[in-house]
């Protein structure tokens, strides 16, 4: 199995290799050359089996190096330890005829990251040993809120590596601070930075930028590295839901082997849709991906006119994890629809870079419609939304979520198409507990733990145990740091 770059076809590199290195050396994005085939025999094979051995089978096909027992084990300690609330770890949930579900968010920090960020470090190790790796790596994370938790969950304890988040002292919640603030492990540090999200990703690339912090690491045996969506350690996990999802609506009766499902795909960065779509390429019966964003709608307008424009004002929303204007993992699918043409995606890229603005030709915007159906939901539409599924279901959204529930009412309307359709929950919706109360009762709240039992009394939905007792748990980080003070800051916790 071989990985090139979507900017240089004639780079290559092992699945192990493309994971250890996170972005590939001339800048662009790594992604297999071919796609392993999935026959309807295999996916019912899939079928039979639980997530653990859905995912072992599909991580297998794309990292044939690690294959067998090292990837059953990855995997068993990923999605087998009781680190998921619930056994199925990706349950899908009928809300009604033609409607499913599939819920992400039964991973410790209730959210979808989860799904690759439990895996990935065991991942990285292991890819690190397969290139004959001996020093120990430090993830350096800069996070606005939920990537931040979830990455230190997922490398907490994780032999081998250390991981060093930074938050911005006034960019996020007070639940995600304490969420940080008590986080355990043994390798993990959490560091408030005086300023803004901005500042905080700044002074992490300051970090990674300097080369006699480099060496000094280097003296003690360390070497720094990131855990961002960008990596392929963090995509290919992804497509497992897409072939599971399909798998429990199968086993429910719901289709039967072959027929066509929709997925309904709330999006920032476009990793979690891009996988379905490998997973489409791989043999899984997909009729259409619905790509669903907040107000920050440039997918939509790519989707519906093929340019990509990110020229156009920046919109905070109730679901800030899509607050996204340039979502790195459209390179990828620009690559395929391109027919692999690494000039054209280096020079998009490019554009994007000095313009902001690049066109696709007129073949390959049909081929995306085929494929991709883009839609967007204003604040207003998704608290409707949350307040519309609980009133008919009793099924509580999250504001992610929500996005793509309005989304697909739209779509049904103005296609009249009635495909069975999935849509993939991303987050608890505890995590946005403010903004979820607001849809239902109309009166503005500020998220704490006192908020949480309000929403379960008024719901009747259970408190995740990650975010239950969060005021009864010891803080172990109060720093903060400076910005230009993070490379020092990581040299003094590393050395
Ligand atoms: C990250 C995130 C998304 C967006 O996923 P992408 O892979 O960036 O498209 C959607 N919802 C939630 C809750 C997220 O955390």
């Amino acid at each position: 199995m071989n990985y090139n770059s979507t900017r240089n076809r004639r780079l290559e590199a092992t699945g192990c290799a493309a994971v250890a290195a996170g972005i590939a050396p001339d800048g662009g994005l790594y992604v297999p050359e071919d796609f392993p085939h999935v026959s309807p025999d295999g996916v019912r094979r899939l079928a039979s089996m639980d997530y653990v051995g859905r995912a072992e089978h599909i991580l297998g096909l794309f990292f044939p190096e690690l294959a067998g027992q090292p990837m059953h084990d990855l995997c068993v300690s990923a999605y087998g330890g009781g680190k998921f609330d619930c056994e199925a770890v990706a349950p899908t949930v009928k809300l009604c005829e033609g409607t499913h579900v599939l819920e992400l968010f039964h991973g410790p920090t209730c959210a979808f990251k989860d799904m690759a960020l439990q895996i990935l470090p065991g991942l990285l190790t292991a890819s690190l040993r397969k290139c004959g790796e001996e020093r120990k790596v430090c993830i350096l994370v800069a996070t606005s809120g939920d990537t931040g938790k979830a990455a230190l969950e997922g490398f907490r304890d994780v032999e081998g590596t250390e991981i060093i988040v930074f938050y911005p002292q006034d960019g996020v919640s007070d639940v995600q601070k304490l969420q940080m603030a008590t986080q355990e492990g043994k390798n993990v540090r959490v560091f408030a930075v005086k300023g803004n999200f901005d500042d905080a990703q700044t002074g992490v690339k300051i970090a990674f930028g300097d080369e006699s912090l480099a060496e000094r690491l280097d003296r003690a045996g360390v070497f720094l590295s990131s855990a961002n969506s960008i990596n392929w350690g963090r995509l290919a996990p992804q497509i497992v839901y897409y072939f599971s999802a399909y798998c429990d609506l199968l086993n429910e009766g719901a289709i039967r082997i072959g027929d066509p499902v929709n997925f309904c795909v709330p999006t920032g960065n476009f990793g979690d849709i891009l996988a379905g779509f490998i997973a489409a390429m791989m043999g899984l019966p997909v009729q259409r991906f619905l790509c669903a964003s907040n107000a920050n709608n440039v997918l939509t307008d790519f989707i519906r006119t093929g340019v990509y424009d990110r020229n156009r004002p920046f919109h905070t929303t109730i679901s800030p994890s899509m607050d996204i204007l340039i979502s790195s993992n459209v390179e990828r699918l620009i690559y395929f629809l391109s027919d692999c043409d690494d000039k054209k995606t280096a020079g998009r890229m490019a554009a994007l870079k000095a313009d902001g603005v690049y066109r696709l030709t007129e073949s390959e915007q049909l081929l995306l419609e085929e494929y991709f159906y883009g839609g967007f939901s204003d604040d207003a539409e998704t608290r409707a939304a949350i307040a519309s599924t609980y009133e008919k279901y009793r099924w509580l959204s999250d504001t992610h979520t929500a996005v793509a529930l309005s989304v697909l009412a739209k779509y049904r309307e103005e296609t009249g198409d009635e495909t069975e359709t999935v849509v993939v929950s991303t987050a608890s919706p505890y995590k946005f507990a403010d903004s979820v109360m607001e849809a239902l009762d109309g009166e503005k709240h500020e998220s704490s733990p006192a908020l949480f039992r309000e929403l379960s009394e008024r719901t009747g939905t259970p408190i995740p145990d990650p975010l239950a007792g969060l005021e009864d748990r010891p803080v172990r980080f109060t720093e903060s740091v400076e910005r230009d003070g993070i490379p020092a800051c990581v040299q003094s916790a590393l050395t």
